[in-house]
């Protein structure tokens, strides 16, 4: 049987990841419901808006169930928002936000500011070695901590850590699925 790769579809840019998903051979669905989580092996969380998405996600019943698969095991991938959503700590969290959890990262939303929004680069990041990975930030976090169990995997030059895994759970602060780099989504898909 050939596994499925669920990508979380209730706001961001869900689309973009199905359309890498599939163009690597992968077998990807929309997941929005608890019913679509449980025919899923793996799942992405897209950029897009985390405080919109911790929100939906409540109202669509799927946060308890997605935090329980982590929990499991399940290995997930986010970007961006999706990396936010990951993150033990989040510094600049609206009122109440929530998230999934689950990476021993304290992640800063928003941090590149409004001078430097969104920028494209070129990075090297561990376990791709052939060539720098096109990265592109918009509005990115970066990971002002990072636990004892988490690896980092990709740093801009000035030290900050824009790509980190703990186990099961891959987050990136820039969006590959943009640039069209699928490398980062063959990682994931071999974790
Ligand atoms: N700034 C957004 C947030 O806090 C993330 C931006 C993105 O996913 N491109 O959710």
């Amino acid at each position: 049987m050939t596994e499925t790769v669920g990508v979380l579809a209730l706001q961001g840019d869900f689309r973009e990841h199905i359309f890498i998903l599939r163009s690597i051979g992968a077998d990807a669905i929309e997941v929005r419901t608890p019913a679509d989580l449980a025919k899923v092996s793996r799942l992405v969380i897209p950029g897009g808006e985390s405080t919109v998405i911790d929100k939906l996600s409540r109202i669509f019943e799927v946060a308890e169930p997605i935090k329980q698969r982590i929990k499991e095991g399940m290995p997930v991938y986010g970007t961006c928002a999706g990396l936010i959503m990951l993150a033990s700590e989040i510094g600049g969290a609206m009122d109440g936000q929530q998230n999934f959890g689950g990476m021993d990262v304290t992640v800063e939303r928003n941090a590149f500011g409004a001078q430097l929004e969104s920028f494209e680069t070129d990075l090297d990041f561990k376990g791709i070695e052939d060539a720098p990975v096109k990265a592109v930030f918009i509005r990115a976090p970066i990971v002002s901590r990072v636990g004892d169990k988490v690896e980092v995997l990709s740093s801009l030059p000035n030290g900050d850590v824009v790509a980190v895994r703990q186990n099961n759970l891959l987050g990136t602060s820039f969006h590959p699925e943009i640039s069209g780099d699928s490398r980062v989504h063959e990682y994931f898909l071999n974790m």
